[in-house]
């Protein structure tokens, strides 16, 4: 369970209703939303909310560390509010669909003399394959 808005609340985050509409929208499990799909969702709670107040605010939550940026694919950026929980990727091909999944993805899995000298600090691995309903072919429609 994410618990963002407790995290922010107790590092004495500054929260306006603004920011605090943005915040929720992105609180929660398996939460993956692009900058565009927050506004959308912060805008309908909040007609008034300003794009910029939402790429500002999101902008802010990443350099404090509480949201995760993730790109999967190459395609557009993605906000992660479990930024304290180590977690890896399930990504459908299809859709472009996320999970998060309790995965091993730990340095001490790359062999020495894989290394390269480097310190490793830190490991991502991206799960790729279809979602039930790609897999099940009713992810799209018939051409
Ligand atoms: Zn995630
Ligand atoms: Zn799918």
């Amino acid at each position: 369970m994410s618990d963002l808005l407790e995290r922010l609340r107790g590092r004495g985050w500054r929260l306006t209703s603004q920011r605090r509409v943005v915040v929720e929208v992105l609180d929660g499990d398996h939460v993956h939303l692009t900058a565009d799909e927050v506004h959308a969702r912060a805008a309908h709670r909040l007609p008034e909310i300003a794009r910029a107040t939402v790429y500002n605010t999101l902008g802010e939550l990443v350099s404090t560390g509480e949201v995760a940026e993730v790109s999967v694919q190459g395609r557009v950026k993605r906000f992660d509010p479990n930024a304290h929980h180590p977690h890896q990727h399930l990504v459908c091909t299809e859709r472009g669909t996320v999970r998060d999944v309790r995965a091993t993805g730990r340095p001490a899995d790359l062999p020495p003399q894989e290394r390269f000298g480097f310190v490793v600090s830190a490991v991502e691995v991206t799960y790729r394959g279809l979602c039930p309903a790609c897999a099940a072919g009713t992810g799209r429609a018939q051409p």
